[in-house]
């Protein structure tokens, strides 16, 4: 089911003149095949796709997957939340998003970058143009998108580059800070509570995961439950975040780390004040919402709340913080990347960081003054507002 099937979504759009059909029809999809040669004798061939979404506020901007469960439902659903995200916290960027299905785990370096190399080959003239700005997402990272550089040679055709070849200070912390910053701002507007002593789990200590962890013990919460694609672990005294994140770079799992061992489902219903699905899509469904125990939910993926999810949460009384304001510090810190890149100019990774917590409190403090007004949850108020800016942008454009 597509982002823009939502009844909030179509109610918003309903008189709207042509407005719902373009959202909906402005997709623009590949379906490339990556043909690479491993040695003189073996060639890989793998499936990989590309969708543009909606354009009309700025270039199509979103990350290049690599899993061997991408598909091309899921790389337009996260095209989808991309024009939605960029349009809800005011960067000028459309959506876009790139998925190339191979298992990740399973590829080393050489492997990642041949495939890659493939891959902007086939892009090349949307990536130069600068219609396509691609950056990491699960499966890729900041060598990844140095070797797009590397292909282009032009900075601001991408973003989360390493640091010292156009990477900007901050960029990979970037999403953890924005998914803390809005824990720790939500409590406060939410629930009117201090981030201080809460109790936090969180799904997924990839990028995303493991940041938020690291900001959330800063802000002096307990990170009490993490986890990765292999399960999680518990400690109710709150995980030292410095030592289990330089643990986990060394041994790529959790595996052996102190703690109580849970299952990934058992996670997501543990006693605590906040949790943190911040691993893959659809984990919070018609079986698992039910059980969850925290008041406070944070989306540091993309869409892990599916629609029933949602009701049920909205029945229950737990609020949830939607992934196109929770997740939007990367987008925001590549739009500063990409600004860097082209203007030449330098910044640091703090204020890198007040860009991110400054344009989430705006976006919040909107987002709730419109749920306020129409009695919205949180996300129908974010959706409201970002079409109404995709809308504007399309009327300005002379598109409807
Ligand atoms: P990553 O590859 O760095 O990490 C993913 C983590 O999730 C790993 O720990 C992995 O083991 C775990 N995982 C994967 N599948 C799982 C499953 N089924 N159950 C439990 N754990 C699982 O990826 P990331 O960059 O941290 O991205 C995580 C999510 O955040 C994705 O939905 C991504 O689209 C979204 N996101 C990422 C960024 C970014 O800047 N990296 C920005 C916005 C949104």
């Amino acid at each position: 089911m597509s982002i823009f099937d939502l009844d909030i979504i179509k109610s918003e759009l309903e008189g709207k003149k042509n407005a719902g059909l373009l959202l909906l029809k402005s997709e623009e999809k590949k379906i490339i095949n990556l043909n690479i040669w491993v040695d003189n004798k073996t060639l890989i061939v793998a499936d990989a796709f590309v969708v543009y979404h909606n354009t009309a506020r700025g270039p199509a901007k979103g990350g290049i997957r690599i899993d061997k469960n991408v598909t091309l439902d899921e790389t337009t659903d996260l095209a989808e939340r991309m024009t939605l995200k960029t349009a809800l916290t005011g960067i000028p960027f459309g959506g876009g998003k790139s998925g190339i299905r191979m298992d990740s785990t399973k590829l080393d370096s050489y492997m990642k970058k041949e495939i890659i190399k493939e891959f902007v080959h086939i892009i090349r003239s949307d990536l130069e143009t600068g219609y396509y700005v691609p950056a990491p997402d699960m499966g890729t990272g900041p060598k990844e998108m140095a070797t797009i550089y590397g292909q282009t040679h032009k900075q601001e055709c991408v973003t989360g580059k390493p640091l010292g070849i156009g990477g900007l200070p901050g960029r990979k912390e970037a999403t953890g800070r924005g998914v803390a910053f809005s824990a720790m701002y939500g409590l406060r507007k939410l629930y009117k509570q201090d981030i201080k002593g809460m109790k936090v789990a969180i799904q997924g200590f990839g990028n995303v995961g493991s940041w938020t962890a690291f900001f959330l013990d800063r802000m002096g919460a307990k990170v009490v439950a993490v986890s990765d694609l292999n399960g999680g672990l518990v400690n109710n005294k709150g995980f030292d975040v410095t030592k289990l994140m330089s643990y986990y770079s060394k041994n790529n799992s959790l595996t052996g780390f102190e703690g109580e061992a849970i299952s990934n489902e058992g996670l997501l219903a543990i006693a605590a004040d906040i949790l943190i699905p911040a691993a893959c899509e659809n984990v919070l469904t018609d079986k698992t919402a039910g059980k969850v125990k925290a008041k406070l939910v944070v989306e540091g993926a993309n869409g892990p709340t599916t629609k029933e999810a949602d009701e049920i949460f909205k029945r229950r009384g737990i609020e949830v913080i939607p992934d196109i304001l929770a997740n939007s510090g990367g987008v925001i810190a590549s739009y500063i990347e990409w600004k860097s890149a082209k203007s030449g100019s330098l910044t640091s990774a703090e204020e890198v960081f007040e860009f991110i917590d400054k344009t989430i409190e705006r976006c919040f403090t909107s987002l709730l003054a419109l749920k306020k007004d129409r009695k919205l949850t949180n996300k129908e108020a974010g959706l409201v507002l970002a079409v109404d800016e995709i809308i504007t942008a399309m009327e300005n454009r002379g598109w409807i």
